[in-house]
């Protein structure tokens, strides 16, 4: 059976304002560097070669029944807004049906400039790309939703970034879809409100076909980002870009930029090296989420018929969005400290902890996978403090029935830490993909102990304190 995708493309069919058409611009030599089989088999993909599917997923060959196009927004960037952002270094070849009935775009990430580049060379260089491909992958295997790593591609040409010519290089993601909040934006900003109602009816088919209109959709899309944004929170992630444009209707986690998997717990952890503000800081994403459905609210309102009445109805909803993070948020946390039936009172307990981790400096994925076992007064300085906790805590989980389980099966004993990222494209930068395998391999089991070097936090010379786009 030779090389195919079974593309079954609905984006390409909506008006023509709402993309642009064009092929990937071709790289000069295309090498394989990563291939996601098992996701190639629930999309329906026929295997192919190595030298064939690099082919194709560096763009150099458009497969059979793609629709290759470049995707119009907008969006928000650190508050502001920006009339027109769109697919700069991204095509989306097209969509696929998988066998798990679920419809996905494949989209090719670095795959040369569109018309909505601005002063952007349209690629990635090779650590974003295999950032986002662990990280990805990690965030799906810890069950969080997320856009999924297809493939890498190395293309074989240089990049200039600030320090330097670097290695470029091809992401093939897969999402549910690249509707963002920006989409909707763009719409709304330009009046063009005939396409936000297509897009609107667009987005409930595919994602939410059980919500009966623009209010429905906010309701739900609201109830999808505090379930993501109370799961980031939980795993100690930090997205630290997110702009309405990098917001995705689906709930799913997109584009992975700066982000990072926080070591010692901070409340106020900034890793991304544009965030001076701390605008997109741990402790203040879930402000940020509501935020942004506030902008999708304001969006949506442009096609009612009633805007008084629809702005009060698009009020109400996404003033119940802290609510809905708050209740998500107490239910995952409850669950990390051994507790499946939550009641109130917990929330004082699971605060208190985070206090005294924070003023150790505490691991924040260690303490918590500890906290089964005898060990976890070790991953603290004030030992009394925690003992303290420590019996409030064992008194609290004589009423639960199976702790020990609740816990393993909320705290990850392993997550892509910084410094192991780091480690790793610094490797394959001069060809040397063991440490992505290796990576790869620990992160797909997230929740058992298979690689005790990975869980180590990093020692003093080994912490990286900044990330940077690609
Ligand atoms: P991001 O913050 O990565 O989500 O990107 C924001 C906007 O900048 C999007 O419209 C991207 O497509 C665009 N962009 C980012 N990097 C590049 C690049 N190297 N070339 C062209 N456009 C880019
Ligand atoms: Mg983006
Ligand atoms: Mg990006």
């Amino acid at each position: 059976m030779s090389f195919s995708v079974p593309f079954d493309n609905s984006y390409a069919d909506l008006p023509a304002g709402f993309y642009s058409r064009l092929d990937p611009t071709p790289v000069k030599a295309p090498q394989l560097l990563a291939f996601n089989h098992d996701l190639a088999a629930i999309l329906g993909i026929a295997p192919g070669s190595d030298a064939e599917l690099a082919e194709i997923f560096s763009g150099n060959r458009v497969p059979d029944g793609a629709a290759p196009l470049a995707q119009l927004y907008a969006g928000h960037q650190f508050g502001n807004f920006n009339p027109q952002l769109g697919d700069g270094r991204a095509i989306l070849l097209g969509e696929v049906v998988g066998g798990d009935g679920m419809r996905r775009d494949i989209q090719l990430k670095g795959s040369g400039r569109t018309p909505y580049s601005r002063m952007g060379d349209g690629r990635a260089w090779l650590g974003p790309v295999l950032r986002e491909y662990v990280v990805s992958e990690a965030m799906h295997a810890l069950g969080i939703p997320t856009t999924r790593a297809l493939a890498a591609v190395a293309t074989g040409e240089p990049i200039f970034r600030e320090n330097g010519a670097l290695p470029g290089a091809v992401l093939t993601r897969v999402a549910r879809s690249h509707l963002r909040v920006g989409t909707f934006q763009v719409f709304a900003h330009r009046g063009r409100f005939d396409d936000l109602k297509t897009l609107t009816d667009y987005a409930i088919k595919r994602h939410y076909p059980e919500a009966q209109g623009p209010m429905d959709l906010l309701r739900a899309v609201c109830a999808a980002q505090a379930e993501l944004v109370a799961a980031w929170l939980s795993v100690g992630f930090i997205h630290g870009v997110m702009n309405t444009d990098n917001c995705a209707i689906s709930g799913e986690t997109i584009d992975y930029g700066p982000c990072a998997f926080m070591d010692a717990f901070h409340n106020g952890r900034v890793f991304s090296s544009i965030d001076a503000q701390g605008r997109y800081a741990y402790g203040n994403q879930p402000n940020i989420a509501v935020w942004n459905m506030a902008q999708l609210a304001t969006s949506l309102l442009q096609q009612a018929e009633d805007k008084e009445a629809a702005v009060d109805g698009a009020t109400a909803i996404v003033h119940e969005m802290p609510g809905l993070i708050e209740a998500a948020w107490l239910r995952r946390f409850a669950a990390k400290i051994g507790i499946a039936h939550v009641r109130q009172d917990d929330l004082a307990l699971i605060q208190n902890l985070l206090t005294l981790m924070q003023q150790d400096g505490a691991d924040f994925t260690n303490t918590f996978r500890a906290l089964a076992g005898p060990d976890a007064r070790d991953h603290f300085t004030d030992r009394a403090a925690f003992d303290s906790w420590s019996a409030q805590h064992r008194a609290r989980l004589q009423a639960e029935p199976d702790p020990i389980t609740t816990m393993n099966a909320a705290n990850p004993a392993v997550i892509p830490r910084n410094h192991r990222i780091e480690q790793m494209i610094e490797a394959a930068v001069a060809g040397d993909m063991a440490p992505f395998e290796r990576l790869m391999k620990a992160l797909a089991t997230p929740f058992a102990s298979t690689d005790a070097a990975l869980e180590r936090p990093p020692t003093e010379a080994e912490i990286v304190s900044a990330t940077f786009c690609g």
